[in-house]
């Protein structure tokens, strides 16, 4: 998915706290300046700001609730944007018996189970084929078993290799019913209105928007995600430099951010 790995990315950044990323928070209350996050075990967290990164999938479904209520034009905003599914089912052999290529396609007489395996060994050195399966496709292989999933892949694969081997070993994601995700990318549905990301976008307060779904111009990407992350850190930085009555330090400290942006060997490619 990634040149350098999605590890590289957060090693990069100075995070202190690794405990807090296995908290689910379960309501963002926010005013009077103040935001109280509450985690599902029921501790509260208070800041002056928050900046909410949570996939659309997980604003869709209201798995957080927030008071006071989000207004009308942010819940539109939310309902407004698709939200994709896809899936990878990694399956390793114990030898290749493939070819040396880095894709696998598999075209079917219907759209629904045209599918393709990217070969891992290409990059990695290791017997390892990974198929992907997106849209409605994706969303039924959630309801089969894991073994059912790989099982289903076996007979797509021996429709290109009769002889194939059985894997050792198989990994299904299940990104469309993970709470984590509930989904993997936002899209444009038909018909909506233009600015669905401008309201997404769009502060409420001290409550600041990020994750990919939020990206100015690369939306579904890793590098739309951070780059949307940036913007609203910066944003939320500009608010609280305002609140302090200190503005004029942030654009100084803003201009030295861009210096060392150019800096960060940022190299992500999907393929
Ligand atoms: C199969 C697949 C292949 C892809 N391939 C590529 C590729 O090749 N190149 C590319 O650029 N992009 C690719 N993408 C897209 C890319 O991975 C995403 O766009 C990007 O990771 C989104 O980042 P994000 O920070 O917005 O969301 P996420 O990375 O989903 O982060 C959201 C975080 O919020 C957390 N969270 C959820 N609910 C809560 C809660 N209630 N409380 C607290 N935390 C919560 C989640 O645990 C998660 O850590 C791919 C995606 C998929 C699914």
């Amino acid at each position: 998915m990634s040149c350098l790995g999605l590890a590289y990315l957060i090693e990069s950044e100075t995070i202190n706290d690794m405990d807090l990323f296995d908290l689910l928070v379960a309501k963002i209350s926010s005013g009077y300046n103040k935001v109280m996050v509450t985690v599902e075990d029921g501790r509260n967290f208070v800041a002056d700001a928050a900046i909410i990164t949570v996939p659309i999938g997980v604003l869709k479904a209201n798995l957080i609730e927030f008071e006071p209520r989000l207004p009308d034009w942010k819940v539109t905003a939310i309902s407004d944007l698709g939200v994709g599914n896809e899936n990878k089912i990694a399956l390793r052999f114990d030898k290749v018996f493939w070819p040396d290529v880095e894709l696998l396609g598999v075209v079917a007489p219907t759209s629904y189970a045209c599918g393709y395996f990217l070969n891992l060994h290409k990059a990695t050195g290791h017997p390892v084929l990974v198929y992907m399966a997106a849209g409605r496709f994706a969303y039924d292989l959630e309801k089969l078993s894991d073994e059912s999933a790989a099982n289903f892949v076996m007979l797509q694969l021996k429709k290109m290799f009769p002889d194939a081997c059985e894997p050792v070993q198989y990994l299904v994601s299940h990104w469309g019913t993970d709470p984590n995700s509930l989904g993997c990318y936002s899209y444009d549905l038909v018909g909506k209105s233009m600015d669905v990301y401008d309201k997404l976008r769009a502060p409420l307060g001290n409550l600041f928007f990020g994750g990919e779904a939020v990206s100015l111009d690369n939306q579904g990407s890793v590098h739309g995600a951070y780059s949307a992350g940036v913007m609203a850190a910066e944003n939320c930085q500009k608010y609280l430099w305002e609140q302090q009555g200190n503005l004029e330090s942030f654009s100084r400290v803003s201009a030295r951010h861009e210096t060392l942006g150019t800096n960060f060997p940022l190299q992500i490619s999907r393929i």
